[in-house]
């Protein structure tokens, strides 16, 4: 009872309930899972070679690479000097094999100077991950973007016209072109451009690392710098760069690690 008044004394601004001290992190996590933690106020946590800043309520958030292994390491080091180790635990998944046929060839197999230019678009998309924000955007419930058919999985390896590919990167919704987009989240808009590969493409950032994308979109109603809140429409369904049909691609990521937006959403509903 000492301790919690005195620190409730020392800390008045501090919006963590006043004296926790607890270190909480799940005990395990799935590959592909976008982690939420809880730690002391003012602590910090390395976790992969990068620091985590709290929130000012003791949130912490971090990826987890779908071929991740584990278990995973994290130490947290206190505001009063004191360091605690965390061990997670990976939960392996199962990721299908997708066939997609009937592909533009030329997305499939470029030319020099197409690959080229794929180069150059995604280093401006991988910049646009960088960004690390204090927004705690990312920390309230996510919603869908679209409502429909899920018709391709996070985390599939992927063969484009019988050649294989990258595994898929998001979650695919089967929706008709002009179906409008709506933020799953708020954020700040850090990219919005018609891409080779994505055609149009919108980057969201909520903050923390933590950010989605919005692919082979038919209209892109903001512009980058663009505050957006959580159900605001962003722009609109269509089957623009390498799409065999209208769909939306919706991809999270944490930093340039791909998080499953199905997980995200699961964890919030
Ligand atoms: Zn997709």
């Amino acid at each position: 009872m000492t301790v919690w008044i005195a620190l409730f004394l020392a800390a008045p601004a501090i919006a963590q309930e006043p004296g926790d001290n607890r270190i909480v992190f799940p005990a395990s996590v799935s590959q592909g899972a976008l982690v939420f933690g809880k730690v002391p106020a003012g602590s910090v946590v390395e976790y992969a070679g990068r620091t985590l800043r709290p929130t000012p309520w003791g949130t912490v958030v971090f990826g987890v690479d779908r071929r991740e292994q584990g278990p995973l390491r994290l130490e947290v080091l206190r505001a009063d000097g004191t360091r605690a180790a965390e061990s997670i635990a990976v939960t392996a998944r199962d990721w299908p094999l997708e066939r997609v046929d009937g592909v533009p060839p030329k997305t499939v197999n470029p030319p020099p100077a197409i690959a080229e230019r794929i180069r150059r678009e995604q280093a401006r998309v991988t910049a646009a991950r960088t960004r690390d924000d204090d927004r705690a955007d990312f920390a309230a419930p996510f919603i869908r973007p679209v409502t429909g058919r899920i018709s391709g999985r996070f985390g599939s390896g992927r063969v484009y016209n019988g050649q294989p590919g990258a595994g898929h990167s998001g979650m695919d919704i089967a929706v008709p072109t002009g179906t409008p987009v709506k933020a799953p989240a708020a954020g700040v808009v850090t990219f919005a451009d018609d891409l080779y590969l994505t055609g149009g493409t919108i980057l969201l950032d909520h903050g923390h690392g933590v950010s989605s994308n919005f692919l082979h979109l038919s209209r892109m109603d903001v512009k980058v710098g663009d505050r957006v809140a959580q159900g605001q429409v962003i722009g609109a369904v269509g089957a623009t760069g390498r799409a065999t049909g209208p769909h939306l691609h919706w991809g999270m990521s944490w930093f340039d690690v791909r998080v499953d937006p199905l997980l995200v959403l699961e964890r919030t509903r």
